[in-house]
């Protein structure tokens, strides 16, 4: 129990009942849980399957693992659970799916496929027009996440419009169900409702997690709280770590006040505090909490670090966002050869996805191997939705999502006349429409060319069944080849090499099917193969194949919970950081909490970029310093004398780049 001061000592050791951890920033939450699941294992005797830790993205699981590897050489930890909430409610489903009114081989609907059910439901609706399918869908999930069901909703209505869009809801709700499906909030809704009404079920699952552990818990929802408390029981044997100052998805319907709802559902709650920083220097540890000075606080914080002064932390102008990202794209070379640090060191932080194009591009022209977090997901790509809803539907006929996604990709001659006529039948007659299509009832409804097509596209479909439920992988493979989907990739895309890349996406996607098949899903179901991988995206991948020494872009969301020695916070300017919605809304102070998230990630070096214009819909909008860097005392800044300028930077960076590509040159043997 090396590396831990007495208050963390404290939380580890207490076991006696609930636990709050409440502290601030790289005070050492995440490690007082790694170390706790230690001493419980280890001094408490616990066997590990009865210890669940749970934080909320893939890249932070898989961090809280590694640091369990690392740290726990000498304790066993099979069968430990450490995950996200999403797969904690996937495993509570999957379990027993009739109990939550599922059938085995359930789907699951990422954003994307809910939001085309959501469209669909909206074209039919005759009025809905003026409703935008995200704006929809947003309401939806807070619905859920509050535990609104489509008949509360309603009553809840205060308008037509309310009305109208509790009534949607509940069209969604019941489409859901026909296709056998959940979607993301299910994931956590679901379980925490059975949970009420099924005390059998619920003490199934207090059986086998005896101990709790929550990370980040000020992010979490009504729902996740709820399920938090089911599982934690009466008795309370958990411990929950979080920072209020560090939430940040209130807009995802997250509820910080379940920090304060604790010690009212939980009397007997310990709270500990930490206030050592072991992260930063204090520099950067100074600027994170004079700018969070600036919000109220429930709890009063106090951070302070052991580590030495440091670099001030700096803010580089700009001209323009070209220029900022070359001006970082240099910065990083220098760090790399000058200073030899290693790329993965370092981080380019943003406050929206947008921003992260510039910088990709211009690392790709200087050779700077970076990864990039959150964008568009490997499983939002076309061709990934196409090939996994092949997979979805083999593994449960009756999800109709999938089936109309794939009935004419590529094209079977399938015309929507038809699949409208089909639809109706199938409502009528309470099926599927895969499995409308072979029943002699369609007869009258359809000619007989129809039927023939939609008959072939079944019987394609029970071919590939077996042999890609005994050999996923290979079944799929020649799934992929039997309907000539490289040759229809080539029909759609603008050349030969983007019709391959997808290909190429396609082939991946086997590869790793193939995997997962030969390891942690041995005897497990095609349906729960694909489940797992639509929970995934392509960070995850890529970060567990490749591993290799990048810069990381992420967004100040996804870097949540991370450190880097290296930090660059970009485009530190009003509109983008604080956020214009958020600066109409009114919602400055969890912008403040985002850029506190931001400086605090950072360990010994932190970089501020902005410009001085920016393109906006193709003109130049001057744009103005973020009001977070007036926040802060001048002098604890280095402004540089003057902006540097465009030439120099890119003499510097090219003369570097050429070094770095040389060094390849050099290493690649
Ligand atoms: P965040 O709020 O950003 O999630 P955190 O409170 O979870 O931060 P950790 O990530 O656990 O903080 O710790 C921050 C850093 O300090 C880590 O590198 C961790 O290994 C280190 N650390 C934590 N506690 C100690 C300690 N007692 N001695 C030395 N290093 C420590
Ligand atoms: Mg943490």
């Amino acid at each position: 129990m090396s590396g831990l001061n007495p208050r963390q000592l404290e939380a580890v050791r207490y076991t006696d009942g609930p636990l709050l951890v409440l502290a601030g920033a790289g005070s050492g939450k995440t490690r007082v849980i790694t170390q706790k699941i230690a001493h419980l294992i280890g001094q408490k005797g616990i066997a590990p399957r009865h210890i669940c830790a749970v934080t909320f993205t893939n890249k932070a699981a898989r961090e809280m693992r590694e640091r369990v590897g690392q740290q726990l050489t000498d304790v066993k930890t099979r069968g430990l659970t450490i995950s996200t909430f999403h797969t904690l409610g996937l495993n509570i489903l999957r379990r027993e799916p009739e109990r939550v009114g599922l059938r085995q081989g359930f789907s699951l609907l990422d954003a994307q496929d809910s939001e085309a059910l959501i469209k669909e439901h909206l074209r039919h609706a005759q009025d809905a027009d003026a409703i935008s399918p995200p704006a929809l869908q947003h309401r939806i999930s807070r619905w859920k996440n509050d535990f609104i069901d489509p008949t509360q909703a309603l009553s809840q209505a205060e308008d037509d419009f309310e009305a109208r869009l509790a009534a949607l809801y509940a069209d969604y709700e019941r489409s859901l169900k026909a296709y056998n499906a959940v979607d993301f909030d299910d994931l956590i809704l679901t379980p925490a409702q059975v949970f009420r009404t099924q005390p059998d079920l619920l003490q199934h699952w207090r059986d086998r997690i005896r101990y709790l552990l929550v990370d980040e818990y000020q992010d979490t929802n009504s729902a996740q709280y709820e399920l938090v408390r089911h599982l934690a029981g009466p008795e309370g044997a958990f411990t929950v770590v979080g920072d209020d100052d560090q939430s940040i998805y209130a807009w995802r319907g997250a509820r910080p006040e379940n920090l304060i709802r604790l010690k009212d559902d939980y009397p007997t709650l310990k709270v500990i505090m930490l206030e050592q920083n072991y992260r930063s220097t204090a520099r950067i540890l100074g600027l994170a909490n004079t700018l969070i000075a600036n919000n109220p606080h429930v709890f009063k914080k106090r951070l302070w670090s052991e580590h030495g002064p440091g670099e001030k932390p700096r803010v580089i102008q700009c001209k323009d966002e070209t220029h900022e990202a070359e001006t970082v794209a240099s910065e990083i070379l220098h760090l790399k050869y000058a200073e030899n640090m290693p790329f993965g060191d370092m981080a380019i932080l943003y406050r929206g996805n947008h921003q992260a194009r510039q910088f990709e591009k211009v690392l790709r022209e200087y050779n700077i191997p970076y990864f990039l977090s959150g964008g568009t997901s490997f499983f939002a790509r076309t061709e990934i939705k196409d090939v996994m809803a092949y997979l979805r539907l083999l593994a449960n006929p009756e999800d109709d999502a999938a089936f109309l996604r794939i009935v004419n990709t590529p094209r079977r001659e399938i015309g929507p006349t038809t699949l409208e006529r089909l639809a109706e039948y199938a409502r009528t007659t309470e099926t599927s429409l895969l499995a409308a299509c072979e029943t002699a009832g369609l007869n009258a409804h359809l000619g007989e060319r129809q039927r023939d097509r939609l008959g072939a596209f079944v019987r394609l479909t029970d071919t590939h069944r077996q042999s890609v439920t005994a050999d996923p992988a290979g079944g799929l493979r020649n799934l992929v080849d039997a309907i000539g989907y490289a040759g229809w990739l080539r029909e759609n895309a603008s050349s030969q090499a983007v019709a391959d890349r997808r290909f190429e996406n396609v082939t991946d996607l086997i590869g790793w099917l193939g995997k997962l098949h030969k390891g942690d899903f041995q005897n497990k179901r095609l349906a729960d193969m694909v489940n797992h991988l639509t929970l995934m995206d392509v960070l995850d991948r890529q970060d567990e194949e490749s591993g290799g020494d990048r810069v990381h872009l992420m967004t100040l969301h996804a870097a949540k919970g991370l450190e880097f020695p290296q930090v660059f916070l970009v485009g530190m300017e009003e509109e983008l950081l604080p956020h214009r919605t958020s600066i109409e809304e009114d919602s400055i102070e969890e912008e403040r909490r985002l850029a506190y998230v931001g400086i605090t990630r950072a360990r010994k070096t932190l970089t501020f970029t902005l410009t001085r214009r920016r393109k906006r819909y193709g003109e130049w909008i001057p744009s103005e310093p973020s009001r977070f860097l007036n926040e802060l005392p001048k002098d604890a800044l280095d402004w540089g004398d003057r902006t540097p300028d465009d030439s120099a930077v890119e003499r510097k960076a090219r003369g570097l780049s050429h070094l770095h590509m040389m060094k390849g040159l050099l290493s690649d043997d």
